[in-house]
């Protein structure tokens, strides 16, 4: 099999890692920007050399917002007006940022949760055997 590091960077290859519990980032061997989404080619100096960075995974909430009326698959998961969740942008210690799920506040109390809270990231798992997906989400310390 091809090594780690030989994967493309895409988002299937990020979805790979996901399940195999790494948020990886693309780095540009030129000058070191990271990105995520994972680009192939640097925007930055135009390199085209790039390695996968596993990520820290520690950051802060940067923006949140509280769903209550969410697509079917959470819904599936129990979520409902009722039962609100909650999702944001979390900028990570290496400086890229990411969406996730936000865990460990309360969704029906959005005055309760604070930007600039730090966290750190955890892998949800999701669907059934037939359909599972890992998503990222960020608990609140
Ligand atoms: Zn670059």
């Amino acid at each position: 099999m091809s090594e780690p590091n030989s994967r493309p960077f895409t988002a299937a290859s990020f979805n790979k890692y996901l399940s195999e519990g790494k948020l990886m980032a693309s780095r540009c061997r030129s000058c070191g920007a990271l990105y995520l989404p994972p680009r192939a080619i640097c925007p930055s100096c135009y390199g085209e050399e790039m390695e996968w960075a596993e990520l820290a995974g520690r950051g802060r909430l940067v923006a949140f917002t509280c769903i209550h009326v969410g697509p079917s698959f959470m819904n599936a998961e129990g979520y409902s007006r009722e039962n609100p969740y909650c999702t944001g942008i979390v900028e990570l210690e290496e400086g890229v940022k990411i969406s996730a799920r936000i865990l460990g506040v309360d969704a029906r109390n959005p005055s309760s949760i604070r930007i600039g809270s730090p966290g750190s990231v955890e892998f949800l798992v999701s669907g059934d055997s037939g359909a599972r997906r890992t998503v990222v989400a960020f608990r609140i310390e």
